[in-house]
């Protein structure tokens, strides 16, 4: 094989292993550290209190020398699993050499264009431009709005309840979640957002408010320049729409001479067992966003992919000093070759069954919903009487930590278990994860 080891060569001995109580003690230090230093603002050490020491594969070592199976994998970034020998060789090649470039060319820029090419969906194929901007997802998305604004002419965007599309001006207008928006408001004028549906009927009343929004003269907004849509909601709660939504949302888009965007940020770069997720459904976009995965090492890399004949802007249409982070995109190639070598996308798809089984088996159906593709997987839980379950979902990734997994969250209410494990986890990884992963979800419902 020559695009490095087996993924089970990939990762740190026997995980999960657990030195301490979680939080350690040195973890309990270096939080206290950085709480007295870093903004306000930090998010993940509240929900799981550990410091990082080092990573390998789907394995992660804190600074107490507990050892987690990982199964968020840095929030669906690290989808070759961390610090990859085969990512990393090729990485470091390109900073021995060369790495901040801006947009000149260099070789690798354009091969990894060429290698994103290589894995477009559908009739993106052979017929797109990139752009690279800043290097993250909500900048992709800064761009995607500047370029569907530049295409069409008008200024409003359509979007879904339940989005999360980023953190900055344009994106988080597009998101929909309040608590992210409050106190910034007013972001971008003559946004929409639309229900994401996941059942049949909620997909044709979706469909019908869209169309009325587009079509009906009195509407009551002028339309919008694009529809932005996760093909697969993410920090919504891991939503599947139904098979009609992206295709009718295609043909809106088209009636009605607006841009069709997905947002491949989370749901991309194989996450769902398809190269992207818009394969699920044979749906192709004008234009798609990607972020997180694409940087092979968990680099920053943020990028537009569009069909060729919107590429109407001129020099500086988006831009950004770090437009384009060389190493990143040496360890994008390297991830995408060590993807296709290792058939990776088919082990995610097989992979991601047997957890979703797993997890079936350990719920009750009544007030569970098991739902994904590929490694791409929510757990929805409520009560019986339809309430969402947040706290019991912060009570098993409690207990998951506890025992040496990592899990997360997601979902409008804090009420889905998200799972988004390395495309390079081993069935014994997912076999021993699993078992104190359902043990969790027992000990609490
Ligand atoms: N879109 C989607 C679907 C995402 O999941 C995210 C990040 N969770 C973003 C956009 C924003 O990406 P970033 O955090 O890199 O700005």
């Amino acid at each position: 094989m020559s695009a490095g080891p087996p993924i089970d060569e990939l990762h740190l001995a026997d995980a999960p292993h657990l030195e301490t109580s979680i939080p350690g003690p040195e973890s309990d230090r270096l939080i206290e550290r950085q709480k007295r230093i870093e903004s306000n603002a930090v998010a993940y050490p509240r929900s799981v209190p550990i410091a990082l020491d080092a990573a390998k594969g789907s394995t992660v070592r804190d600074v107490d020398g507990n050892i987690f199976l990982d199964f968020f994998a840095g929030i669906g970034v690290l989808n070759v699993g961390h610090s990859n020998p085969y990512v990393l060789e090729g990485v470091h090649e390109q900073t021995e050499k060369i790495t901040h470039t801006i947009d000149f060319p260099t070789e690798t820029r354009l091969d990894f264009i060429e290698a994103l090419d290589g894995i477009a969906p559908g009739g993106l194929k052979g017929n797109n431009k990139v752009v690279f901007g800043g290097p993250s997802g909500s900048d992709a998305i800064e761009g995607s709005i500047k370029l569907a604004k530049h295409n069409t002419g008008r200024t409003g965007l359509l979007a879904f309840e339940g989005a999360y599309h980023g953190s900055t001006g344009g994106a988080l207008s597009l998101t929909a979640g309040k608590k992210y928006k409050k106190g910034y408001e007013p972001l971008l004028p003559g946004v929409v957002h639309a229900p994401y549906p996941s059942t049949d009927e909620e997909c044709a009343h979706a469909l019908d408010h869209i169309q009325t929004v587009l079509e009906d003269p009195y509407s009551g907004k002028e339309n919008p320049a694009g529809i932005w849509v996760e093909p697969i909601q993410g920090e919504g709660g891991v939503v599947v729409p139904p098979q009609e939504f992206l295709p009718g949302l295609r043909d809106l888009a088209d009636d009605n001479d607006v841009m069709l965007i997905f947002d491949e940020i989370q749901s991309g770069f194989g996450r769902s067992g398809k190269w992207f997720a818009s394969e699920w459904s044979g749906v192709t976009p004008d234009a798609m966003t990607m972020a997180k995965g694409i940087g092979g090492a968990g680099l920053p890399l943020g990028a537009v992919m569009y069909h060729e004949k919107f590429d109407t802007w001129g020099p500086g249409g988006h831009i950004g000093t770090f437009r384009g982070n060389v190493p990143a995109m040496r360890g994008g190639i390297r991830a995408i070759e060590y993807i296709e070598e290792h058939d990776l996308l088919a082990h995610a798809r097989d992979l991601g069954t047997y957890l979703r089984d797993r997890l079936a088996e350990a719920t009750d159906p009544a007030t569970t919903e098991v739902r994904g593709e590929g490694l791409f997987i929510g757990v929805e839980m409520w009560d019986e009487d339809g309430n969402p379950l947040s706290d019991t979902v912060k009570a098993i990734q409690k207990y998951c930590y506890e025992h040496g997994v990592l899990v997360w969250s997601a979902g409008r209410y804090g009420n889905v278990l998200r799972l988004l494990p390395a495309l390079v986890m081993t069935k014994a990884q997912a076999e021993a994860g699993m078992d104190i992963i359902t043990a969790g979800i027992e000990a609490h419902t």
